[in-house]
């Protein structure tokens, strides 16, 4: 029997719709005397304006696939596409330069300075682009706009909910305007009905064309993706479209406020 055709490596080959596209992905880390696999053979098209869900027990590779994908990492084979341009081999400074063109963070915790009003949490990113003052204040307010805070840029972050912290970090990986956001459990920090809210702030985004890849442990939370892609063991396990995902806004219609 001969074997399939491996696939095209030249940089050239079409990359189809997909703005995100890993191919056979493995990655190891060295650790003293043992290797850790981490990854093992990870294939995945992201279209552009897709929201993924991650999931997967503690373990099985998540953070390190996010972490490829967000260009903070390299894998240690296959290849990485990232808005058509293979970055396999980029160095450091070239996926630093990609990563802050293309790419918006949110992680599980905050991460916010926390004498610092939120307006100028949001710009921080801002401060490594030639963008200049005004403009920086400009592009802050429409982040915090988008994400339903803009009666808060004055606010400090001790004055400010967990939900609405969390709002203010995403205000700051949407302020270089990025065309893909990654966040890695960014709901595991907040009650349900909080989670819910972020997931409501996700779907608009997402509406509006951004392309969202999120880590969860929750499945109703990832059930707000359009897609699930399940991990384990650093293998894909299951990679379905969510039917009739539920809209978060009428979710939070049924959801008890803390007033209640
Ligand atoms: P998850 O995010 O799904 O919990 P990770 O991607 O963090 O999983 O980890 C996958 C595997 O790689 C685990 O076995 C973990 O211990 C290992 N690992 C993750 N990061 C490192 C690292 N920096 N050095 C060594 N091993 C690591
Ligand atoms: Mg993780």
């Amino acid at each position: 029997m001969t074997p399939p055709a491996p696939p095209p490596i030249s940089p050239t080959s079409p990359a189809g719709d997909a703005i995100l596209r890993a191919e056979e992905v493995h990655k190891y880390y060295e650790l003293g005397e043992t290797r850790v696999h981490a990854l093992r053979g990870v294939s995945v098209a992201v279209e552009s304006g897709g929201f993924v869900a991650i999931m997967g027990a503690s373990g099985s590779g998540k953070s390190t696939f996010m972490n490829i994908l967000g260009c903070l990492d390299r894998p240690s084979s296959g290849r990485y596409l990232l808005a058509g341009t293979d970055v396999t081999s980029y160095d450091k400074r070239q996926l630093a330069a990609i990563r802050n063109r293309q790419l918006g963070f949110v992680f599980q915790g905050f991460n916010l300075l926390p004498r610092t009003p939120a307006i100028e949490n949001v710009q921080l990113p801002t401060l490594y682009t030639p963008i200049d003052k005004p403009e920086r204040a400009r592009r802050a307010r429409e982040a915090l706009a988008l994400v339903g805070l803009a009666d808060r840029a004055a606010h400090f972050p001790s004055q400010l909910s967990g939900g609405q912290q969390q709002r203010v970090a995403i205000a700051r990986a949407l302020v270089n305007r990025p065309t893909i956001l990654l966040a890695d459990e960014p709901t595991g920090n907040l009650d349900s009905r909080t989670a819910v809210e972020i997931m409501e702030v996700f779907q608009d985004l997402n509406d509006r064309g951004l392309t969202i890849v999120l880590v969860t442990h929750e499945h109703d939370i990832a059930q707000f993706a359009s897609r699930v892609i399940v991990f384990r063991d650093g293998s894909i396990r299951k990679d379905d479209p969510v039917p009739d995902r539920p809209r978060a806004r009428e979710v939070l219609k049924t959801l008890p406020t803390l007033e209640d």
